[in-house]
């Protein structure tokens, strides 16, 4: 690991909302929209292609379970999955995936802002099922 890398610092004080083997779950600090989702991989990789075949599983897995978790929260919504790879991270972070609830017709696309308010406790409730 580098010697400043935040997320390595968030896994290692087990700073996150839910976890698997290798990977955990954060809030996004400085959110694009409410509800903002991080994935993060536990071990300090670089990019989608240093993940090995378990963890690609196990990433797949996660995603598949959040968008059910977010379905059961409010049908209304579906998720927005983001991946900066490799040189696109931004500096001190390693790979992570955005998790975006959203709404049809948002604008997100357009970068409109939004004022959408997720129920978090109702998503936390329902992830710890
Ligand atoms: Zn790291």
């Amino acid at each position: 690991m580098p010697l400043s890398c935040v997320f390595c610092e968030l896994v290692k004080h087990q700073a996150w909302i839910h976890e698997t083997t290798h990977f955990a779950l954060v809030w996004d600090i400085a959110p694009m929209r409410d509800g903002h989702l991080l994935i993060l991989s536990k071990p300090h990789h670089e990019s989608l292609s240093e993940l090995n075949s378990i963890e690609l599983d196990e990433l797949m897995a996660l995603q598949l379970q959040l968008l059910q978790v977010i379905k059961a929260t409010d049908p209304s919504l579906d998720v927005t999955y983001i991946l900066n790879n490799g040189l696109l991270k931004d500096e001190g972070t390693h790979f992570h995936l955005h998790v975006l609830p959203r709404q049809p017709h948002d604008g997100f696309w357009e970068g409109k802002p939004s004022t959408f308010s997720f129920p978090k406790a109702r998503f936390l409730e329902n992830l710890s099922k």
